[in-house]
């Protein structure tokens, strides 16, 4: 089974919950595996402080112009959706950073005069955290090509257990591609008009993509109703409710898990995959 954990936006304590739930259903001696596809902003490794064992670099084809056959034509350029590939005055320009390795300028060159070369995007590193196998794309600077990479670390989710997908924030494209294929999908919000106005948006994205699916409160005791009126309204379930705490922010700016300062939380935490597992939530 593969549980995406999402968020319309940043910082609603996404990598929270997908640790926390990592953990204690490890805790409770069920093979799980934790995929941090948030390959932007990586932070997952920072509570589940996993032992890497492999580094896998990550490429992507991008085209190379053989100038001695090129002829100048420029239908490459008019093609190309990015600006990627251009003619200039008779000469092909490679901006191999804006390339979306769509294909399309390798297949219309009438002269056969465009490869593919591999250009490295990031690396995806694996390990193992106390029992969790444990897995992270790391996207290079300046690299554009998220949908990829996240592609690639999905690739070793396990068959024979439970995949926990950390999913980029927003609606995005790497966000489609990390939940793509999901069995299930926990969007994460907070009680505020931002996290409800992203909700809105995230839920818009789910039922497009006819994901069941249910909501989890961060910091469920700020802000007002609004979210909880909006998931009745819309009938979702609303599957954790987390209060404010200081103890679990004091927890979280050290790198420290919650069901480690609070092993109260583990019940819950038990009680959502029960929840998630029973597929409770509406589509
Ligand atoms: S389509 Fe081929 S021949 Fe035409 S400009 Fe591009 S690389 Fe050169
Ligand atoms: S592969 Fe696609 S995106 Fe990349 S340069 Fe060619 S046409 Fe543009």
């Amino acid at each position: 089974m593969k549980i995406a954990i999402a968020s319309g936006k940043g910082g609603t304590g996404k990598t929270t919950i997908a640790t926390n739930l990592a953990s204690t259903i490890s805790h409770f001696g069920m093979k799980v595996q934790y995929l941090d596809c948030d390959a932007e902003e990586l932070n997952g490794h920072i509570f589940l402080k996993p032992k890497i064992e492999s580094s896998e670099d990550v490429t992507v084809g991008v085209p190379e112009v053989d100038q001695e056959k090129c002829t100048g034509c420029g239908k490459c350029g008019q093609l190309c959706q990015y600006s990627a590939i251009t003619c200039v005055k008779g000469k092909v320009l490679v901006f191999e950073e804006l390339c979306h390795s769509c294909g399309g300028c390798m297949a219309i060159c009438p002269e056969d005069a465009i490869i593919e070369k591999q250009r490295k995007i990031g690396v995806a590193e694996f390990g193992k955290s106390n029992g969790i196998d444990f897995g992270h794309g790391k996207l290079n600077i300046g690299a554009i090509q998220t949908p990829a990479l996240i592609r690639y670390v999905k690739k070793k989710a396990i068959d024979d257990g439970l995949t926990i997908l950390d999913v980029p924030p927003g609606t995005s494209c790497p966000v489609i591609e990390a939940i793509k294929g999901s069995d299930f999908v926990l969007l994460v919000t907070e009680p505020t008009p931002f996290g409800l106005n992203d909700l809105e948006l995230a839920v818009g994205m789910v039922r497009e993509l006819k994901l069941p699916f249910a909501v989890a409160i961060n910091r469920s005791d700020i802000g007002d109703d609004a979210v909880a009126k909006y998931c009745q309204k819309e009938n979702i379930e609303v599957q954790l409710e987390i209060p404010n705490d200081r103890t679990v922010a004091e927890a979280y700016s050290r790198g420290i898990m919650m069901v480690d300062v609070l092993p109260e939380y583990k019940e819950k935490f038990l009680n959502l995959w029960e929840q998630i597992r029973s597929q409770k939530a509406v589509k």
